[in-house]
């Protein structure tokens, strides 16, 4: 999902993003309170209060807790046991007016060992501190006390935040080398929060790339979406670049910076030029404009996409090419190309493609002002006017039906969409002549 906190069209007054933290924040701390009033230990934690920090917008509150999951399921009344194994319970929040909100809070636990670099093998409960030892970057591993008003750091994390760093929590290469995810996420957090990657923790990445293999497709692609669905995706496809990683997941993608890399500036010209909120669709389509269809498809293949996102990504791809005969084509063959599922994103895509090259926009015009014009038409004249003839009619004309029919039906259907055959009758005698 595109990431409306850092979108700039999004208000940042009245039920904006400021109005949803603050909501977000008061709601949490009443989760809070009912901990304490039980006697237990709960902070903000993670992410939340990184972007507390920077003043910018939170998408979620996540509670951590001394708090065991059992004792959280009795405290709240609509609880989901999602992540019981690991200590996390959803509280959902449903106040008598407005909408529910879900809270994920986990008890504070530090991880086994990642027998599969993925997962830990076991947790432990423990306290905050380890708690926060056990996470990734020490921006993400800050807690706040909403009581006391205060932050609760354990490693550094403030200070880093300050000085725009990301760094990883404890001895790097450990950290890496338990779960190979979090290579990608560092990458991502110095994107998207323009943090310098800190040296050792970089090094440790460099070093530690080529284990990005061993993560399953499903979380390599969820993460590379979230780098490409940020407004900052243009530094975070760079920087997976410059850090081995690309190399790896995406080695199409990667190859584009061989030779003179020109392709390879066009990618990123046409990803940072998307539009404020594009569709996942979208992305990828433009993540891989510059290969073949053939080689998109294995790569969505391999990445475990929906049959339906990549055949919409892969045509986005194939059919770039196609603007190109727009202003050439019949006008049967363009209102086809105009209507097909999905169109804004192909009208889209090459439009950044043609911005990206420094090239004109005179395909794209005239691709859009048809789209409106047409739109805009009474149905008969439209992009998909109803049928003159349909099936029916030509079995009641005493045709036998076979595959002659479709023939005909799209050769009616081509010279409606001309406007040169505009009533019933004259399709009718249109299909006597032919089919005779
Ligand atoms: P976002 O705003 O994108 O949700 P976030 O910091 O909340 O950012 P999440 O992926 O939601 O990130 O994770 C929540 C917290 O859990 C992180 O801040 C981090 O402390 C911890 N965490 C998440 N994934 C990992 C991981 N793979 N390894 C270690 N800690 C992690
Ligand atoms: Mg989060």
């Amino acid at each position: 999902m595109p990431d409306e906190r850092d979108d700039p069209t999004t208000p940042t007054d009245g039920a904006g993003p400021s109005a949803r933290t603050a909501d977000l924040e008061a709601r949490a701390a009443r989760i809070v309170a009912r901990l304490r009033e039980a006697g237990h230990r709960a902070l903000f934690a993670g992410g939340c209060v990184r972007d507390r920090l920077l003043g910018r917008p939170i998408a979620d509150v996540d509670i951590a807790t001394s708090a065991r999951p059992e004792e959280v399921r009795r405290l709240f009344r609509r609880t989901i046991g999602v992540g019981a194994a690991f200590g996390v319970i959803v509280v959902i929040d449903r106040p008598r007016e407005g909408e529910a909100v879900h809270f994920e809070v986990a008890t504070f636990r530090s991880d086994g060992d990642y027998g599969d670099g993925r997962r830990p093998d076991s947790i432990t409960f423990c306290d905050d501190r380890e708690d926060a030892l056990r996470r990734d970057l020490t921006v993400n591993a800050l807690f706040w006390d909403p009581d006391e008003g205060n932050v609760i750091d354990h490693v550094g994390g403030v200070a880093d935040i300050e000085a725009r760093v990301i760094r990883a929590v404890g001895d790097p290469r450990e950290r890496f080398a338990e779960d190979h995810l979090r290579l990608l996420r560092a990458a991502r957090f110095a994107a998207r929060l323009d943090f310098e990657l800190e040296a050792e923790t970089a090094a440790a990445i460099r070093e530690l790339a080529p284990k990005v293999a061993t993560v399953s497709a499903e979380r390599i692609r969820d993460e590379m979406t979230k780098i490409i669905t940020h407004p900052s995706r243009r530094r975070g496809l760079e920087l997976t670049a410059e850090l081995g990683l690309l190399a790896i997941v995406l080695p199409e993608v990667d190859a584009l910076r061989a030779g003179d890399g020109a392709r390879w500036k066009q990618t990123l010209g046409i990803l940072e030029r998307l539009e404020a909120k594009p569709t996942e669709t979208l992305l990828w389509g433009g993540l891989l404009h510059e290969l073949d269809a053939k080689t998109a498809d294995a790569i969505l293949e391999r990445l475990r996409f929906s049959t339906k996102a990549r055949v919409r990504a892969v045509e986005l791809v194939r059919d770039a090419g196609r603007f190109g005969e727009a202003r050439t084509m019949s006008t049967a063959a363009l209102k086809r190309f105009l209507r097909r599922d999905g169109f804004e994103e192909h009208l889209e895509l090459h439009r950044v493609d043609r911005l990206a090259a420094g090239a004109a926009l005179d395909d794209f015009e005239h691709c859009r002002d048809r789209l409106a014009a047409w739109r805009a038409a009474p149905p008969a004249d439209g992009l998909r006017p109803p049928p003159l003839v349909t099936g029916g009619d030509l079995k009641g004309w005493g045709y036998p039906p076979g595959p002659a029919f479709k023939t005909i039906l799209t050769a009616v259907e081509d010279a409606q969409l001309e406007g040169t055959l505009r009533s019933k009758d004259e399709a009718e005698a249109f299909v006597r002549e032919r089919m005779s």
